[in-house]
């Protein structure tokens, strides 16, 4: 099983994708292991984009798109779940040109909708319980907001990390996946027109809804 999922920073897309790899034994890979692979394992492909990023260029999509596909044709026997990647529409039509090319067979193609102010807000809301990371708490989802200033687990102490009160990173990541004419909701349509002549599954999630819910929909389409 092939997956390809699509979500903006603050959809859970993170632990949807973890939950379905698990399920489903896949390979999860995300763009930053395969530039790690690739530039850490010193390959060919990987020397030519380190020239870019040492000059602080983006690395070109004739270097990314080959060092994807490489890493999507050396995975595990039971396939791959590729997050991340591609963050804008001439990506996602390089990648398909490419998958089509190799006879890679894509299955599945995962969006989780959430509108942008709501993304924005659970990635600021995150608060981090200072006895247990895994004390969930936000303080813009209802279901797991603290209780008063304390931990709704534990009662323990609660700070922010500083990544998710930066608003202007935030802002710069979510220009990118919101632009629905070149970027990755563009990336994303772009798929979504190709499902029903390509022999795909476009799964469309609501990302306001419970992790359990979200999942629970999830699976139920996955076979
Ligand atoms: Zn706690």
């Amino acid at each position: 099983m092939n997956i390809l999922i699509f979500g903006p920073n603050g959809s859970g897309k993170g632990t949807q994708g973890s939950l379905a790899k698990k399920k489903y034994d896949l390979d999860h890979i995300e763009s930053g292991a395969i530039f790690r692979k690739h530039i850490g394992g010193g390959t060919e492909l990987g020397k030519k984009a380190k020239e870019y990023i040492d000059r602080g260029e983006l690395v070109p999509d004739d270097i990314t798109i080959p060092m994807v596909l490489d890493v999507l044709k050396n995975t595990g026997p039971n396939g791959w779940l590729l997050d991340g990647f591609p963050r804008s529409i001439v990506q996602a039509q390089k990648l398909w040109e490419a998958l089509q090319a190799d006879g890679v067979k894509l299955n599945y193609v995962i969006e989780i909708l959430l509108p942008r102010e709501v993304a924005k807000n659970r990635i600021m809301g995150r608060r981090l319980c200072k006895n247990d990371n895994n004390h969930p708490n936000n303080i813009f989802i209802d279901a797991i907001k603290p209780s008063g200033e304390k931990c709704r687990v534990c009662g323990g102490e609660l700070s922010s990390r500083a990544d998710d009160q930066d608003e202007a990173a935030i802002d710069k990541r979510h220009d990118i996946y919101y632009d629905t004419k070149t970027g990755t909701l563009a990336a994303s349509y772009y798929f979504k027109n190709l499902a029903d002549t390509a022999g795909f599954k476009y799964i469309e999630l609501d990302g306001e809804g419970s992790i359990d819910d979200i999942k629970n929909t999830l699976m139920a389409q996955l076979k």
